[in-house]
């Protein structure tokens, strides 16, 4: 087992769309960012505290295919941070 330091965990927001049936859909994917020992960056996902596949590996919910297309996920962080009051 690795020992990990520094690890930065980040919310991303993740759309999908399936290439067989069309279907679409969005998911929340806590994407964690962490170094081992020897300083290699290695990245684990997580979906409500359970660890789950890349976002590119999922399948469809609908149809079970795998010819998911991953649509650019961005940071929910910055939804949250919208503190710009000056
Ligand atoms: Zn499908």
């Amino acid at each position: 087992m690795r020992t990990v330091r520094d690890v930065d965990v980040s919310e991303v927001r993740y759309e999908f769309w399936c290439r067989r049936c069309s279907t679409e859909w969005a998911e929340t994917v806590e994407v964690h960012r962490a170094r081992d020992v020897v300083g290699e960056e290695f990245v684990t996902y997580a979906v409500r505290g359970l660890p789950c596949a890349a976002p590119e590996g999922r399948a469809c919910p609908s149809c079970g295919g795998y010819r998911v297309r991953v649509l650019p996920g961005h940071d929910t962080a910055h939804e949250v941070a919208s503190g710009d009051g000056s």
